[in-house]
């Protein structure tokens, strides 16, 4: 049996962070990590500055990372250009998108350095261990291999598929009609997108993102309607590539051809799009943190910033506490505090993401009234300040994060 301060499940951005922040802060820390590669997940990797601002607050800079940054964002419909607004973070360089298997092999190294951490790569967290009615412990497991860890705070930082959530049986708020998304990548089109460009195509029922990635490709992102894509595959590759060409600009079509003519698609993958909170951060002792806690899409990337916030205010709350003999009065009392401080900037940004999905719902009809409106918000100087706003807080943050300990 080991016995820890604190157990984090998932070292995944958030989980990773937090055990930094708090392994470095002389507190016994236990991290539990189900995968022995990183790159087997499959997250989110648009880092913010509200994202990197966390980071800097820990000392660590992406200078051993490989990321690119986004320049530009177009925004295209029936081929034409519709939208390229002028966005201030963007134009700074501000927005990275950051290969996430290196950035969290390169946290997990930095709290490696600290006596106190123990990192479990490649353990499941298979249960949770109850001492009465109260959660003090995990039980892992790799292969036959089985761990119980002993500990005063376990956190599930384990994502949207949260073992503690589903366990500990958390009451769920959840947006509905989230579509599925059908990701692939291919080599950057540097004639058609010159310098560091992504974009948005919208077309009737789904739309297409694509974001230029840190190993000079593309990723697209075709946002379909939830269960579409058994249609889709039955019909093949070819004729879904031509769909989406017919629909895209003309030097997009075209680089997409010869990318299926030259076999440079990666092989597509479909992923559910979630978003939902669960109605109360903590139960019985366990507190849920970033996407365990609330699960977001991948509108305006933004999953990954939050989960980096929740990890500076979940420490700034335990640090003090943890260096005494906490009490479980004392430590609801935290964790009622951590939700307090980040359930608004978390509400708020729900609340945009859950738009753009219900576009792809609208007939051709509907979307060809929404597109001038589109063109109005994004053209007329009268619309900037209300758009500059909301870009600012999605770029800055909703709410002000500091490392306090
Ligand atoms: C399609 C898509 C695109 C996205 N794009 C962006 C984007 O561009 N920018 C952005 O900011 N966000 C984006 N997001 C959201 C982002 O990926 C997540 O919000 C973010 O990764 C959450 O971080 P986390 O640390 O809370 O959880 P995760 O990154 O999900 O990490 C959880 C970790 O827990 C581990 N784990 C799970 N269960 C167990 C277990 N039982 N035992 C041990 N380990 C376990 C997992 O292996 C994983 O490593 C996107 C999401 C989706 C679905």
């Amino acid at each position: 049996m080991e016995k820890v301060d604190v157990a984090i499940i998932g070292g995944g951005p958030g989980g990773a962070t937090l055990a930094n922040i708090l392994a470095s802060r002389g507190i016994s820390t236990a991290l539990v990590e189900r995968q022995k590669d990183f790159s087997k997940e499959f997250r989110g990797e648009g880092l913010m500055p509200s994202g990197n601002e966390v980071l800097e607050q820990i000392g660590f800079n992406l200078d051993d990372v490989d990321y690119r940054k986004v320049e530009e964002i177009n925004l295209f419909y029936k081929g034409e250009l519709e939208a390229n607004p002028e966005i201030e973070f963007l134009k700074k360089g501000e927005l990275r998108w950051v290969s996430q298997p290196q950035l969290l092999e390169k946290l997990i190294k930095n709290a490696s350095g600290f006596d106190n951490f123990i990192f479990y790569r490649g353990y499941k967290a298979q249960d949770l261990i109850y001492n009465e009615d109260r959660v003090d412990g995990v039980l892992i497991a790799s292969g036959n291999h089985e761990v119980s860890i002993k500990a005063k705070v376990v956190i599930g930082f384990d994502g949207r598929t949260s073992m503690v959530r589903r366990k500990l049986k958390f009451e769920v708020k959840e947006y509905k009609l989230q579509p599925d998304v059908l990701w692939f990548k291919i080599p950057y089109p540097k004639k058609f997108l010159p310098g560091s460009q992504a974009f948005f195509s919208l077309f009737p029922k789904s739309f297409l993102v694509a974001v230029p990635v840190y190993d000079e490709k593309l990723q697209v992102g075709w946002i379909i309607p939830a269960g579409s894509y058994g249609e889709l595959r039955k019909k093949g590759q070819e004729k879904w590539i031509q769909y989406i060409k017919e629909k895209s600009p003309k030097g997009f079509a075209d680089h997409l051809q010869k990318c299926l003519d030259e076999k440079l698609i990666s092989d597509p993958f479909i992923l559910k799009m979630t978003l939902d909170r669960v109605k109360k951060w903590n139960k019985k002792g366990a507190l849920l943190l970033g996407d365990a806690a609330h699960t977001m899409n991948a509108v305006g990337g933004q999953g990954l910033n939050i989960a980096l916030r929740d990890a500076v205010v979940c420490a700034n709350h335990l640090v003090p506490l943890m260096s005494g003999n906490p009490s479980s009065a004392s430590l609801d009392k935290a964790f009622d505090a951590i939700e307090r401080e980040r359930i608004s900037e978390v509400r708020q940004v729900q609340e945009i993401q859950s738009r753009p999905p219900k576009f792809i719902t609208l007939s051709e009809f509907s979307v060809q009234l929404i597109v001038p409106i589109l063109r109005f918000v994004f053209r007329f100087n009268f619309m900037t300040a209300l758009r500059e706003a909301t870009i600012k807080r999605m770029s800055r943050g909703f709410s002000e994060v500091k490392l306090k300990i």
